[in-house]
């Protein structure tokens, strides 16, 4: 059995799973997760042992699978399927306020937010939800707010060609809005622009 075989492996989401990067190392094994949780939380002071906290070990490691789903994904692979010969078709393809959750590389803390995605298709469009979940795939990673925005925009240019593409995230940094760091929690990406979007 590999490490591959956790119980919840199955429960991943994606059709279209890629190998998790590992770095040469073997992916630590769900037991090793929930370990290294138990010793977080005694180095932190408290009892991993009393009542409250005899599960939490388990969900958060069941937790962190969901959150970083998106390194087993290939979010190119979402827009693979296109609808071709739309000749003639030159409006803008706009998805406006798309819910964002994503974790914060530094911290590992929550970023919650929205995104809008637009762009000028040239012959391939592709169905608007897959927009979506090419953001929520590159999000359920470890990010930065310019990475992922750098991200989604590049994925979207390689593989649809559109004339342009722009992106915007409008979202706040637990980090920045607790006291881990000393800026103030809101936090407008660069937008991303090329091609026809970019004036
Ligand atoms: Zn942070």
């Amino acid at each position: 059995m590999t490490p591959y075989d956790d119980s919840d492996t199955k429960t991943l989401k994606g059709d279209h799973s890629t190998p998790v990067e590992t770095h040469g190392d073997p992916r630590p094994t769900r037991s090793e997760a929930e370990a290294a949780v138990e010793l977080l939380l005694r180095w932190a002071g408290d009892d991993p042992t009393r009542e409250g906290l005899v599960g939490t070990p388990g969900r958060v490691a069941r937790a962190w699978q969901e959150f970083c789903v998106g390194y087993t994904e290939d979010p190119a692979s979402l827009l693979s399927s296109t609808f071709e010969e739309v000749e003639g078709y030159d409006d803008m393809v706009m998805l406006r306020n798309i819910r964002l959750e994503s974790h914060c590389e530094h911290h590992m803390v929550p970023i919650l937010g929205v995104a809008h995605i637009a762009y000028m298709p040239d012959r391939r469009v592709v169905g608007i939800s897959k927009l979506a979940r090419v953001l929520d795939s590159f999000a359920r990673r470890l990010q930065t707010q310019e990475t992922l925005t750098a991200q989604v925009a590049e994925c979207i240019q390689s593989e649809l060609r559109p004339r342009g593409v722009a992106l915007l995230i409008d979202a706040q940094h637990q980090c920045c809005t607790s006291c881990l760091c000393k800026s103030s929690g809101q936090v407008v990406a660069p937008s991303w622009r090329m091609g026809k979007l970019c004036t």
